[in-house]
């Protein structure tokens, strides 16, 4: 296994929407084991496949290090979609790996209801709500090219302008392995 170097705010990939998965090889599933440790080693509880590099509908879970969240077992979810949202809204403080030191609360639906394939490619429905709702939204905006930055308003990005330059311009210190040019793809 490795840690793969992840994509930051100003790169391109992570403008990108994702092409679906078509099939499942040995490089996919070796890919899903690198993303899980690097996902862990930068503490993180979901990473989707564009935040390493690769423009696939993949995301990956884990939301056990959360108190009260111990039990939930990690999660692969191949070509997500989401098929109800619930019309309550809930704030609550996000953050992203590919947005290094910055939080800020984003206003989403509190529930959802999704469909996605494992890594059999085995369809699933599954509705969720809470802090993996929260996870699975933020995560599947990713494979869309959406950053959860995109949710604020006009003014709350402004105030964000200058931390989020340093990080396109990798001036910050970060704990973990990050892309070192905004045209980082896994595959040359
Ligand atoms: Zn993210």
């Amino acid at each position: 296994m490795s840690i793969l170097p992840i994509t930051v705010y100003g790169d391109s990939i992570l403008r990108k929407k994702a092409s679906p998965v078509l099939e499942i090889d040995d490089t996919l599933i070796s890919i899903i084991r690198n993303m899980f440790q690097t996902m862990h080693n930068a503490n993180g509880i979901g990473l989707a496949a564009n935040q390493i590099g690769l423009a696939k509908r993949v995301f990956i879970v884990d939301v056990s290090p959360v108190e009260g969240y111990e039990k939930i077992k990690p999660m692969t979810l191949l070509n997500p979609k989401i098929v109800s949202k619930s019309d309550d809204l809930d704030s609550y403080e996000e953050g992203c790996l590919s947005i290094p030191e910055l939080k800020s609360e984003v206003i989403r639906p509190k529930g959802i209801e999704i469909s996605f394939f494992d890594l059999d490619m085995k369809e699933y429905k599954m509705e969720v709500d809470d802090l993996i709702a929260r996870v699975i939204q933020h995560e599947l905006d990713h494979l869309n090219g959406v950053l959860f930055i995109d949710h604020l308003s006009e003014e709350n990005k402004k105030k964000f302008k200058k931390h989020l330059n340093k990080i396109k311009n990798r001036k910050l210190d970060v704990g973990y392995p990050i892309t070192e040019s905004s045209t980082y793809t896994l595959y040359k």
